[in-house]
């Protein structure tokens, strides 16, 4: 018999997910009569928008004649026109269209990514943080030699995001040469680093040897001008930094999958190599390119019909968040101190319940509510007291859940 990669002994249990899915699952069976309404995982919820469906219906419809026809793409990295837009249209220029490498997903991505470094590399991450960080990282073996504990991971820096420091980690935690990874919009928080904020980490990392992975799945969230939407607007970024993102979020494309990542010239191994050359052999190795139909849904998205469709249906969730968090700022939560987060930036609200924890206030507003949340503690150990509400939801269902919460006895 063949023995389990060791990495995956040093898993800690269960991913997040599929344990709220558990406890809705359970609690539906013992009631039946509940209408339970999820403003739990960031799942988007609203149709694929007409001009960007249509690009994709005519792309398959030329699939299915002599001249449309198109198999593989000549290059893992994309369609070059995709890339050219992306490189134009979301990056003014700032990026080049060979440094745009078309991917499946963000997510994909960042479980590739991780190839590049192995695993010896010292990782770093936002507490909270998306979980793919973590469990990738330790699934490649790296930061996950020692078992975890309810703390977190021992061989991986946890920094902490908290409202007492802006949601800005204190970096000198960081080991040198660590591979940090940072995501702005952020998930769970919604925080959005400041372009100052930005900078400190920019020049951190170049002054210690790290590598930033820029997780900027939420940009097309960001209403505040001031707020950069890629890390690339910021000096020296293009030294130290990968940037990771996706239509899954502005363009409902969480099915469809397509996203990118920007891998600069400039970005170096310590030998003095490019990370570009490695980042090119992984993907034409493991992933022989994106379907080519959600690219050609990419490429309306990106023309200005398809950027004011995203437009609207970024503002229609970014308003859900707005509904959400009138609800959470009531009498009841008043009352007990809890406090709300989320700058309306990001389609998530941040919310900490002084003195709780996240799964048993999880539990309560499952049980008297029927609103099923996400427990800020799965985040990571930061996380704890807090829960994340979701604006992912038909208008209806959002305002039917606030109408709820506002009853909710805390
Ligand atoms: C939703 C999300 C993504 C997107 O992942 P895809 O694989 O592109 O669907 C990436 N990062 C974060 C933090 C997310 O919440």
């Amino acid at each position: 018999m063949i023995a389990r990669n060791p990495a995956f002994d040093n898993l800690a249990a269960g991913y997040l997910f599929p344990e709220i899915g558990k406890r809705r699952r359970a609690y539906a069976a013992a009631h039946p009569d509940a209408a339970i309404i999820s403003l739990g995982i960031g799942n988007t919820t609203e149709p694929l928008t007409p001009h960007i469906t249509a690009a994709m219906a005519d792309y398959v419809r030329g699939l299915g004649t002599a001249e449309g026809y198109s198999g593989y793409g000549d290059d893992s990295a994309g369609e070059p026109p995709l890339r050219e837009r992306i490189a134009a249209v979301l990056y003014d220029g700032l990026v080049s269209a060979d440094e745009v490498f078309v991917s499946d997903g963000a997510k994909c991505d960042v479980g590739r990514i991780q190839q590049l470094f192995g695993s010896q590399v010292s990782v770093a991450v936002q507490d909270p943080a998306y979980p793919v960080y973590v469990d990738g990282s330790v699934m490649v073996g790296a930061a996950g030699k020692t078992p975890a504990t309810a703390a977190g991971y021992q061989d991986i820096v946890y920094m902490p995001c908290l409202p007492e420091n802006d949601f800005f980690p204190d970096l000198s935690v960081v080991k040198p040469d660590s591979l940090i990874y940072f995501c702005s919009p952020n998930n769970p928080t919604g925080a959005v680093a400041t372009r100052a904020q930005l900078q400190q980490l920019v020049d951190f990392a170049r002054k210690n040897g790290c590598i930033i992975i820029f997780d900027s799945a939420y940009s097309a969230f960001i209403r505040d001008e001031s707020l950069p939407k890629s890390i690339f607007q910021v000096e020296g970024a293009r030294e130290c930094a990968i940037e990771i993102n996706s239509f899954s979020k502005p363009a409902g494309f969480t099915g469809v999958r397509l996203g990118w990542t920007i891998v600069p010239k400039e970005l170096k191994f310590a030998d003095g190599t490019p990370v570009q050359a490695p980042w090119s052999r992984i993907i034409n190795t493991f992933f022989n390119g994106a379907s080519n139909i959600a690219q050609a849904g990419g490429l309306a998205a990106l023309d200005p019909e398809g950027v004011q469709e995203m437009r609207q249906l970024t503002d229609f969730y970014l308003e859900n968040a707005a509904i959400i968090k009138r609800a959470l700022e009531g009498e009841n939560f008043r009352a007990t101190g809890v406090e709300v987060y989320g700058q309306g930036n990001a389609p998530y609200l941040w919310v900490r319940f002084p003195g709780r924890k996240s799964w048993d206030m999880f539990d309560r507003i499952l049980d008297e509510c029927h609103v099923v949340t996400t427990p800020g503690s799965g985040f990571g150990p930061a996380g704890e007291s807090f829960i994340r509400f979701s604006s992912f939801g038909h208008r209806a269902a959002v305002e039917e859940a606030c109408r709820r919460l506002a009853n909710l006895k805390l």
